[in-house]
């Protein structure tokens, strides 16, 4: 289950050291940016606004965040 935020997406971003991705939806070719903040259980992430081509084609990027998993997955972000 995905929990939106309201929170400034640059300040999460720095605060989870989650890195922002653009590109382009490969079904409608419009510019998008993973700039809505996220939390999933032990994860925070970025997502991208379903533009209207459906969540198979929003982005999300996801990183361990408590220090458990931290440890566990040595700080590789994980793509979701
Ligand atoms: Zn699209």
């Amino acid at each position: 289950m995905l929990i939106p935020l309201e929170k400034d997406y640059l300040t999460w971003a720095t605060t989870y050291n989650i890195r922002i991705k653009t590109g382009k939806c490969p079904k409608c070719q419009k510019q998008i940016i993973t700039n809505i903040p996220f939390a999933m259980g032990g994860y925070r992430g970025l997502k991208s606004e379903d533009h209207g081509c459906g969540e198979k084609y929003t982005r999300k990027i996801a990183v361990p965040y408590s220090k458990e998993e931290k440890s566990y997955w040595s700080s590789v972000a994980l793509r979701i």
